[in-house]
């Protein structure tokens, strides 16, 4: 019973970032947000950041590939923040 609730869950982490992402060109971007991520590249998994997917942090609004990251990036902002690109 155990062991399948851990696949079950391993599944859907699996599936939790970058599922389904349509290439968009950047220049759609900057008509979205009014806060632009300083950030080019996801933190937390290093993929093409999805401006619609930010968190301020510091007064700086970092960007995420996926909403899953941002919890991520919660648990430990500073160890994210050195290798933001
Ligand atoms: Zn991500």
């Amino acid at each position: 019973m155990k062991r399948l609730f851990l696949s079950a869950t391993l599944i859907l982490l699996a599936a939790g970032c970058a599922q389904n992402k349509p290439a968009e060109p950047q220049s759609t971007a900057a008509t979205q947000a009014s806060a632009r991520p300083i950030n080019t590249k996801c933190p937390v998994d290093h993929e093409d950041v999805d401006p619609k997917v930010t968190y301020l942090y510091n007064g700086q609004v970092i960007g995420f590939c996926c909403e899953k990251c941002v919890p991520e990036f919660q648990k430990d902002p500073e160890k994210y923040m050195k290798d933001l690109k």
